[in-house]
C-alpha cells in the first residue's frame, strides 16, 4: 500500500479537519445555501422568522428574490430570518427559535409525516404562519394544513394586470395599501373561499382580468387565527418584480409581522368555524380583541422598539 508523502497526507488530513469544523460551524445552519449572514446589530434574542422555499412541484423563479425581500423586511423591522428548503428544519428544536414560518412559494408534499406533526405543536403553541402565492399548491393531502393556509389553488389564467379591492384596510398587511390597487401578477383561482371566519383582507375584481372563475367575492389575502396560531396568506407574488414593489413589500412585512405576533391588528373574527374538514380544532380562536393593543396600526417604529406584546405567549 502506498504510503502518502507525509506533507502531503498533513495537507490532506488539514484540509479533512477544516471540512469537518466547517460542517459544524454549518450545522445549526438551517440552509446553507441560502442563510447568509445576519444584519450587524441584532441582538441575539431578536425575534426570528424562518422562510421555507422547498419545492416538489413547480418552482417558481422568484424564489430568490422573496427570500431576499424578506431579508430585507426582516433587517428593517430588527428581525432575525434563516431560510432552509430542508423540511428537517421541521421538528420541536428546529422550529423553537422562530416566531412564525414563511411558506414562500412552496409546491407539493414538502414534509414528512414527523415533520407535519412538529409543525402543528408549532402553531398550537402560538406560533405563525405566511403563506405567499404557491403555499396554497402545497400539502394536499394534508387537511390540517389545508385549514391553516385557507384554501387550495386550483387554477391560473396568464400573467396579466387586475384590479384589487382591498376590502379591509385595518390589517398591517393593507393599511398602507390603496383602496384601489392595481396591479400584475398571476392570479390564482381557488378550489374554495376561505372559511367564514377567516378574515378576508383583499379581493380580486374578476371583471377587470380574463380568466377569474370564483365570482364575487374572490378573496385573494386573508387572515386568521388558526388551531392556537395565527396564519395569513396571500395569493400575490407570482412575478419576481413583485418583491421589488414596494406596496407589495409592506403588504408583506405586514402580514409577516402580524403572523410573527409582533403587531397587532384587526383579528380575524371569532366566529367559530363552519368550515371543511380542515378545522381541526374547535380551539381555532385565540380570541384576539381579548388583546386591544394600542399598536394596533403598523407604524415605522421600529418593532424592536416596541415588543412588548403579549399577543401570543410565544417568546
Ligand atoms: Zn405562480
Amino acid at each position: 500500500m502506498r504510503i502518502l508523502n507525509p506533507t502531503f497526507r498533513g495537507l490532506a488530513l488539514a484540509t479533512l479537519a477544516c471540512l469537518g469544523l466547517l460542517a459544524a460551524a454549518c450545522a445549526p445552519l438551517l440552509a446553507q445555501e441560502t442563510s447568509a449572514p445576519q444584519p450587524p446589530g441584532l441582538p441575539a434574542d431578536a425575534p426570528a422568522i424562518l422562510v421555507f422555499s422547498k419545492t416538489a412541484g413547480f418552482r417558481h423563479s422568484s424564489i430568490p428574490a422573496g427570500i431576499a425581500a424578506i431579508r430585507a423586511i426582516a433587517a428593517e423591522h430588527g428581525l432575525r430570518v434563516e431560510a432552509t428548503e430542508d423540511g428537517a428544519a421541521f421538528s420541536d428544536a428546529g422550529l423553537a427559535p422562530f416566531r412564525a414560518v414563511v411558506f414562500l412559494n412552496t409546491t407539493g408534499n414538502v414534509l414528512a409525516a414527523g415533520q407535519q406533526a412538529a409543525f402543528e405543536r408549532f402553531i398550537r403553541a402560538g406560533g405563525g404562519f405566511v403563506g405567499v402565492h404557491a403555499a396554497s399548491d402545497t400539502e394536499y393531502d394534508w387537511d390540517w394544513y389545508g385549514g391553516l393556509v385557507g384554501a387550495y389553488f386550483a387554477n391560473h389564467p396568464a400573467i396579466q394586470d387586475a384590479a384589487l379591492d382591498v376590502v379591509d384596510r385595518d390589517h398591517p398587511s393593507t393599511a398602507g395599501l390603496p383602496a384601489r390597487w392595481e396591479r400584475r401578477d398571476e392570479w390564482y383561482n381557488f378550489r374554495s373561499r376561505p372559511p367564514a371566519s377567516a378574515r378576508v383582507l383583499i379581493t380580486l375584481d374578476e371583471s377587470t382580468y380574463a380568466g377569474g372563475t370564483m365570482g364575487a367575492p374572490h378573496p385573494i389575502s386573508w387572515a386568521q387565527a388558526y388551531d392556537g396560531g395565527r396564519s395569513w396568506y396571500t395569493g400575490l407574488g407570482h412575478t419576481s418584480a413583485s418583491y421589488d414593489e414596494p406596496l407589495f413589500r409592506a403588504h408583506l412585512a405586514g402580514g409577516i409581522l402580524w403572523a410573527a405576533g409582533l403587531t397587532d391588528g384587526p383579528t380575524p373574527s371569532p366566529t367559530p368555524s363552519p368550515s371543511p374538514t380542515a378545522s381541526p380544532s374547535p380551539t381555532a380562536s385565540p380570541s384576539p380583541t381579548a388583546n386591544p393593543s394600542p399598536t394596533a396600526s403598523p407604524s415605522p417604529v421600529p418593532l424592536s422598539h416596541r415588543l412588548s406584546l403579549p399577543l401570543l405567549g410565544r417568546r
